[in-house]
């Protein structure tokens, strides 16, 4: 589960900090991405704590950024339909459900949820192509 605060901006490349996972994770968004904090003044958090918590999620009482008031914790992706993709999103509290619906792309585009959405749309999308390439081997 991402950090509902994340906006994710590029996905990582092979020898950015990606190598510190030695046993890489099942990541939110689908690969480990950069980006910003939209948490108060917009900001670049470290590349530590976009590695332990932006991308990971359940970031309350771990980074002093989080809100206290936030009503969610965390927010999932999942894939329900191939052709046409479409994604719907949990919102998480308490690693427990507390919203869901499904990813509209023509609603609002600059939304941390969108941003999320489409992140996580394109890597299944780069993973899928991957798959495919490889069984055609
Ligand atoms: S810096 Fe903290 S609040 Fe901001 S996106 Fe990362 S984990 Fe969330």
């Amino acid at each position: 589960m991402g950090c509902p605060f994340f906006e994710p901006q590029r996905p990582l490349e092979p020898g950015d900090w990606t190598e510190y996972w030695t046993h890489r994770p099942r990541l939110p968004l689908g690969e480990a991405y950069s980006g910003i904090c939209r948490a108060g003044d917009p900001h670049t958090p470290s590349k530590e704590r976009q590695r332990e918590l932006c991308n990971c999620g359940y970031a309350r009482g771990r980074c002093e950024n989080f809100p206290k008031s936030s009503a969610v914790d965390a927010v999932r992706f999942s894939v329900i339909s191939n052709e046409p993709l479409r994604v719907i999103y949990i919102l998480e509290k308490d690693y427990a459900p507390l919203e869901h619906g499904e990813f509209d792309p023509n609603g609002e585009p600059d939304s941390v949820l969108a941003h999320q959405a489409r992140a996580f749309a394109q890597s299944y999308r780069k993973q899928r192509a991957a798959a495919a390439k490889a069984q055609a081997v």
